[in-house]
């Protein structure tokens, strides 16, 4: 079965994850991953998430993909074990020595990162023969592609489905180290390719330009070639995104696979549903990139980055009953705003803020963010529930 793999940069980004339908999720331990400016886990976190994923069927998969230089590696051995009895499932590497050090103080299974530019079967047989079970594919390579290393190698392949790309070679990119002293390849990835730069050659015409931002990708129309092909995980980029983008994300693919699961086919009316909720949580234009054929210049956004998302997380919900629900406001709403529940499973619903109380009863003009509030309402919900706000213009 395909599986839908999310991002889980903290410990409630796995818990909204898992409960909206992830069937695995990857983290981060404080050390050792490329994303040095996620809230990553302390082994006690990792420890709780690990049983909160667990009890709800989704399993866990530990990042340690940053390329280490000899003095990096003092701790690793010791991390490994740990982690190895907490119950994570697998570990995702991209530095050969950090597979031999996997290898030698644990028995867990090895996933090949992104980072590591596996494009081929001769590539894909070479890590098998270093123990890795499953590789995550460059961004380079198409489904078919995939598919083939898989029937090839008899390894487990895993390719991006769906967020933000990088224009360098998957992830091989020093720009921020040159940029800002930030090493890309051991966590300190500033986003330089998203800044503006200017174009300034005898050959081309001089430009201000955003010219190696990318557009992201969104592949769920491709989630039919990708299950008929075998493709065993379907990877969300995302560890630095919102709770609102984690739950949002995981909800659309599960629900999408699900469907294909159930009846083979897709009707447009659903897919295009499915795309206005990813719409809802991405302030840029997405791409199908290499999915079916390779990458060009229309795969580039080039324009500045807003971060104006038609929605953001207004609440979530920590306790239900017979007639309302109370919400912990993460950002400020007033009777005027449009807010949704988004459920676990089924449809989005609206909330009718007729009324909007303090606590202890007292009527609410406007709401704080940290603050806990009581809304009137009779549908579905659940504590852990998102509740979204649509933006006004
Ligand atoms: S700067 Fe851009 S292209 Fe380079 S690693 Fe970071 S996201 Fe990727």
């Amino acid at each position: 079965m395909t599986e839908l793999l999310s991002p889980a940069g903290n410990l409630e980004k796995l818990k909204v994850a898992s409960l909206y339908g992830a069937d695995a999720v990857y983290c981060g331990g404080q050390q050792f991953g490329l994303r040095a400016a996620s809230d990553n886990f302390s082994l006690q976190e990792l420890e709780e998430g690990i049983a909160f994923a667990h009890a709800h069927g989704t399993k866990v998969y530990v990042v340690l993909n940053a390329f280490l230089h000899d003095s990096d590696l003092n701790e690793l051995p010791g991390f490994v074990e740990d982690i190895e009895s907490l119950g994570v499932d697998a570990v995702i590497v991209s530095d050969s020595g950090v597979v031999e050090v996997v290898k030698n103080r644990s028995k867990l299974p090895i996933h090949l990162s992104t980072q590591a530019s596996c494009l081929n079967r001769y590539s894909a047989q070479l890590w098998k023969k270093h123990g890795v079970s499953r590789v995550v594919l460059g961004r380079e390579v198409s489904i078919q592609e995939a598919a083939e290393i898989k029937k090839s190698t008899g390894l487990e392949v895993e390719i991006f489905i769906h967020g933000s790309m990088c224009m360098a070679y998957s992830g091989n990119c020093v720009i921020s180290n040159y940029t800002q002293g930030r090493d890309s390849n051991r966590g300190g990835c500033a986003h330089s390719c998203r800044f503006e730069y200017s174009l300034d050659s005898q050959d081309y015409e001089k430009k201000n330009a955003y010219f190696m931002s990318s557009k992201d990708l969104q592949g769920i129309r491709f989630l039919k070639d990708c299950v008929d092909l075998g493709i065993d995980s379907l990877k969300v980029e995302g560890r630095m995104k919102t709770h609102h983008y984690v739950g949002t994300i995981s909800k659309v693919y599960s629900e999408a696979l699900q469907f294909y699961r159930e009846h083979g086919h897709f009707l447009s009316e659903q897919m295009l549903h499915w795309e206005s909720e990813l719409a809802k949580v991405s302030g840029r234009d997405g791409g199908a990139w290499n999915m079916t054929a390779e990458a060009a210049g229309d795969s580039i956004f080039n324009k500045r980055e807003t971060n104006e998302e038609s929605h953001n997380l207004a609440g979530v919900v920590q306790q239900v009953f017979d007639n309302e629900i109370v919400i912990e406001v993460r950002k400020a709403f007033d009777r005027h705003d449009k807010l949704e529940l988004i459920p676990f499973k089924g449809d989005i619903q609206n909330l009718s803020l007729s009324r909007i109380l303090s606590l202890n009863g007292l009527d609410i003009e406007r709401t704080n963010p940290g603050t806990l509030v009581r809304i009137p309402f009779s549908g579905t919900a659940a504590a852990m529930n998102i509740i979204r706000i649509e933006n006004r213009l």
